[in-house]
């Protein structure tokens, strides 16, 4: 691992960034649905979302204007509160990925082994995605389970058809 590789800067990116299209389980069929919002509002945490199934044609939309968090353990989304299709149990924990760009995220994150912090024009910033991460997650005694984790993850993200048949939750 060269030095690039091994050094994570928090950019500031927040968890919303990664809730614009996003996999969720469909509530009726179980399959992969995909949430997202739209594009014209111009406040990205309230914007309207729409989860669209291409298994079983659920489509349903979000406008609710506000929101409650659900803990991290939960491995649920902030609108629709469905499980994140691709999770699994990692180091005693719910490991979720909301999509692709959320994945390489992550990866990049517990890769590292030296994480800055950068500060942005507004000063110091507690409200980044990476100042947030669960503690689990930046342990080094969970790197290589972690990793090994979003590799089987990004292979389902490839295919995620392989588990359309998936029993519903
Ligand atoms: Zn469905």
């Amino acid at each position: 691992m060269n030095a690039e590789v091994s050094r994570f800067v928090d950019d500031g990116t927040q968890m919303v960034d990664f809730l614009r299209r996003y996999t969720v389980v469909c509530p009726e069929c179980g399959g992969a649905a995909t949430v997202v919002a739209k594009k014209d509002e111009p406040f990205i945490l309230f914007a309207r979302r729409r989860l669209t199934c291409s298994g079983c044609g659920l489509s349903k939309e979000w406008a609710a204007g506000c929101l409650g968090y659900p803990s991290p353990e939960q491995g649920v989304d902030w609108y629709f509160r469905l499980p994140y299709f691709f999770q699994r149990r990692c180091a005693g924990h719910q490991l979720w990925v909301a999509n692709r760009e959320h994945l390489n995220f992550l990866r990049g994150y517990v890769a590292a082994k030296h994480r800055n912090h950068r500060r942005d024009a507004r000063g110091w910033s507690n409200r980044s995605f990476a100042s947030r991460i669960p503690k689990w997650l930046a342990e080094a005694k969970n790197r290589t389970a972690i990793l090994s984790v979003l590799d089987d993850l990004e292979k389902e993200i490839e295919k995620p058809n392989k588990r359309m048949q998936r029993t519903r939750r």
